[in-house]
């Protein structure tokens, strides 16, 4: 067995991010500050100059973009089974109720035909998610939003870098929001950044953001909304900063480690194993992920754990069906109700994959997926 273990996925901060942020730390401002501002101006230039503000999440970016539409109670939001916990959450979180439709077995990600039979005269908003990395047909979930009249909050939490059609996710359309928790393709660390329409939201967004205060000159005070405490410190943008300098270096080495995957596995590799890789694109994902779905004859803890004991490899697991747990069975949800995102979510894996790794890691992959698949 090879003794280096090789995780899923693992952020990399260069000496002088390091740097930077000791400087942050003896600058005695190490919250909230000019960190946190240069780093939103380069965010908006780099989302061609839409307005930005940064948070301490990926998930209240979300939430407070729900409020700024003005969804609540008795406005159902349409989202994607196959998602982080999060994505639906923060629809209950402002009292709205969360609908979901199946996913593309290709893409996994929201079957667009699927979500707009989900519409009803209820519904406000949709929230959809870029698994991976890779976006949606962009084109069709605007047209579809514009006819019916929806706010569109993207989840690209794991879509920085993706883009569509040669422009930047992010750069157009309506709410999107992205995290920089640790394995997303930038991090801070913990946090997250908000890309809206006009500076009306951005106003409200910085209300929501910190407790609902606006200040006026020397000692002006006002609170008018009720806001929560989702700032991003000066730290966290000291290494967002460093990060997102680097951001096209390390969406390009992402496309050439999954280039890899593809040209080892070979064409045959389906055929061979009955597993499904996902769908070869170098153009519009960032590979934020590299998952493969199982075949049915391996149950995933099996095959998890033989990566791990037999090759040292350590394989991750995005996502189990949102609509089957707990807390979502308890509003009526069960099973059979999303069958595609049921199979996927059963038998979804997600290979190492990360900005650190090198082809030769790519290879050990590989090997350990004809040894344990057959
Ligand atoms: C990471 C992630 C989130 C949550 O982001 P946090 O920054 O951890 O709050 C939400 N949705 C998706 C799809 C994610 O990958």
């Amino acid at each position: 067995m090879n003794n280096t273990f090789l995780p899923f996925s693992k952020p990399t901060i260069d000496e002088a991010t390091i740097s930077s942020v000791a400087d942050t730390l003896r600058s005695g401002w190490i919250t909230s500050g000019p960190k946190v501002l240069e780093f939103e101006k380069r965010l908006s230039a780099y989302f061609g100059g839409r307005p930005v503000r940064t948070f301490n999440s990926g998930t209240c970016t979300m939430e407070i973009a729900l409020r700024i539409a003005g969804i609540g109670p008795g406005d159902e939001v349409i989202t994607t089974p196959i998602s982080w916990v999060a994505t639906a959450s923060v629809i209950l979180e402002v009292g709205a109720t969360p609908v979901f439709a199946d996913i593309d077995p290709l893409t996994r990600n929201i079957d667009l035909a699927k979500l707009e039979a989900a519409i009803t005269a209820r519904t406000k908003a949709v929230i959809p998610v870029y698994l991976a990395g890779k976006p949606l047909d962009m084109d069709r979930l605007y047209a579809i939003a514009a006819k019916h009249k929806l706010r569109v909050i993207e989840d690209a939490a794991q879509a920085i870098g993706s883009s569509w059609q040669g422009r930047p996710i992010g750069s157009f359309g309506d709410f999107v929001s992205f995290s920089f928790q640790a394995n997303k393709n930038i991090t801070t660390s913990e946090g997250g950044c908000l890309v809206m329409n006009n500076e009306a939201e951005a106003l409200l967004a910085e209300k929501y953001r910190l407790q609902g205060v606006v200040r006026s000159g020397w000692d002006g005070i006002e609170v008018d909304v009720l806001g929560g405490k989702y700032n991003m410190t000066d730290i966290a943008a000291a290494i967002g900063l460093g990060q997102f300098a680097k951001l096209d270096e390390i969406t390009a080495h992402r496309r050439k480690l999954a280039q890899h995957y593809f040209n080892l596995l070979g064409n045959d590799f389906e055929a061979r194993t009955g597993a499904k890789l996902p769908p070869e694109d170098y153009e519009n994902t960032n590979w934020h992920l590299f998952q493969i779905v199982l075949p049915g004859r391996i149950a995933r803890a099996q095959f998890m754990e033989k990566m791990k004991e037999k090759h040292n490899i350590g394989i991750g697991f995005h996502y189990a069906p949102i609509h089957l747990f707990k807390l979502y069975r308890e509003r009526g949800f069960s099973e059979g109700m999303f069958p595609v995102a049921e199979q996927v979510g059963k038998q979804i894996v997600s290979l190492p994959m990360f900005y650190a790794m090198n082809e030769k890691d790519v290879e050990r992959v590989c090997s350990a997926l004809v040894d344990v698949l057959g």
